[in-house]
């Protein structure tokens, strides 16, 4: 269970462990030598089956690190504020309303640091995008944009004792989690990193993803520069393409998002763990930033976030944006937070015990889970095992057979059922909601 985060390659006191591709197009640790290490490893692995009880859980940690007086809903953590809105400088350099770009600039010219680690594009062609540090506006304005696309922090991690002044990072959950736990282990990087900003995110994608999504555009090679969210501003949030360049005709090839079926609720080309992460707003991060997708926010076609702060300084960060009339931003209630990712929280909370039980008869070490109880009916099970096998299925095809046209026969058969499993789930949810409510 690894999401390639690279945590463990960095607590490797040996050096052995070093970060490749896995045949599923997912980065992994790897063992290069000798190990003498008596398991410092695992300790920052976010899917750590064994960890201490003081850490077991995001519920745990965050009585570390999130420290000032604080809300707390079991199902997003420890909070201050909820609000969506954008970033007027940044919503159209930005993939949603710009408010990662405006923080991370925002504690560079405020000196809160000195760099910020996040993602750019990559000088290896090959790996497209990768961690790598900013020290101003502009370099941060280069890291904009979400990129679905395998990444570790292994190289970064290490190359961090030699840079000087303080750094904030930027990382989906189980990145989050694992500088945690680093920080947990090594105060000083407590000192080192004042500043964790959290993406909040549905599950990490193998590289097929892009593969498969070049090839609906019509690149079979050598692709270079994928874009993943390129906005309709005309339309709706949602209504957002991919694209990349094809270098044999040096244009730009993109494809309508919509076109290509569902990506997010099928589980296809999704990562294992991402299946045991019940962290679904990135609840250790001392800010969590996604997308607003409800009404009115997602008709926007220009993008809206979803803000959770859970520091006094996230929240004096964002308050002094609204006062400046830089950010465009109003409160939210929980329950609209809930509803704006009522899919992830379905999948991940409620349907986390079913396949946390299944894992368990197939003899998997699982980390400690929250959601554990959680009552999941008959029917929702057979969507979860459906999903489940669409997502293995889905990197076995592609490892075999890398075309478009193939993989979408292959999987016709899978995807059609799920679909059908998932409308009867939702349509028996709603006829006994009105029962209820009669
Ligand atoms: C894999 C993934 C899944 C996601 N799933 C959801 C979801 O289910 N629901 C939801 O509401 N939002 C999700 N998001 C978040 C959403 O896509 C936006 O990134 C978020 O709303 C911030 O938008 P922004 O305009 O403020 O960011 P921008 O201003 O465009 O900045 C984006 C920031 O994210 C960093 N970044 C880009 N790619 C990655 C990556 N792979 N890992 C870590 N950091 C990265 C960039 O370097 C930059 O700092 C997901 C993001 C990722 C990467």
């Amino acid at each position: 269970m690894c999401v390639g985060c690279g945590l463990c390659v960095y607590q490797c006191p040996s050096g052995a462990l070093e970060m490749g591709w896995n045949e599923y197009g997912f980065l992994t640790p790897n063992l290069a030598g000798e190990c003498n290490s008596q398991g410092e490893c695992l300790t920052v692995c976010p899917f750590n089956p064994h960890p201490e009880k003081k850490i077991s859980t995001e519920n745990e940690i965050s009585q570390n690190f999130l420290t000032d007086e604080l809300n707390h809903h079991p199902k997003i953590g420890k909070y201050k504020g909820i609000y969506a809105g954008y970033s007027d400088d940044y919503r159209l350099s930005s993939s949603s309303g710009g408010l990662a770009t405006y923080i991370s600039a925002e504690l560079l010219e405020q000196g809160i640091v000195d760099h910020v680690i996040s993602i750019k594009e990559s000088p290896n062609r090959e790996m497209h995008y990768e961690y790598a540090v900013s020290s101003n506006k502009d370099a941060v304005i280069s890291s904009s944009k979400t990129r679905y696309y395998p990444v570790t922090l292994a190289k970064m991690l290490r190359d961090l004792h030699p840079l000087e002044g303080r750094v904030a990072i930027v990382g989906v959950a189980c990145f989050i989690k694992a500088v945690r736990l680093a920080q947990y282990r090594d105060p000083e990087l407590k000192k080192k990193i004042p500043f964790l900003i959290g993406i909040i995110c549905g599950g990490l994608k193998s590289k097929f993803f892009t593969e498969y999504l070049a090839r609906k555009a019509g690149v079979i090679e050598n692709i270079q520069q994928p874009q993943y969210r390129i906005k309709n501003l005309q339309g709706s949030a949602g209504d957002y393409s991919f694209g990349c360049l094809d270098s044999q005709t040096n244009s730009n090839k993109t494809i309508r998002m919509k076109t290509v079926g569902d990506m997010w609720g099928t589980g296809l080309f999704k990562a294992n763990a991402c299946d045991f992460c019940d962290d679904v707003t990135t609840e250790l991060a001392d800010i969590s930033l996604g997308d607003a997708w409800i009404k009115p926010y997602h008709l926007d076609g220009r993008g809206t976030n979803l803000i959770i702060t859970r520091s006094a300084l996230s929240d004096k960060l964002i308050q002094q944006g609204i006062q400046q009339k830089r950010l465009n931003l109003e409160p939210l209630t929980i329950e609209r937070l809930l509803f704006s990712q009522k899919g992830s929280f379905n999948h991940r909370h409620t349907g986390l015990s079913y396949r946390v039980k299944l894992a368990g008869k197939n003899n998997c070490l699982i980390p400690p889970k929250r959601f554990v109880r959680e009552k999941v009916s008959f029917d929702f099970k057979i969507v979860q095992l459906l999903r489940m096998k669409i997502r293995r299925k889905s990197l076995d095809v592609w490892k075999n057979y890398p075309d478009a046209l193939l993989f979408d026969k292959k999987m016709n058969f899978s995807l059609k059922l799920l679909k059908g499993a998932t409308t009867f789930y939702h349509y028996k949810k709603a006829a006994l909601n009105k029962l209820k409510i009669k």
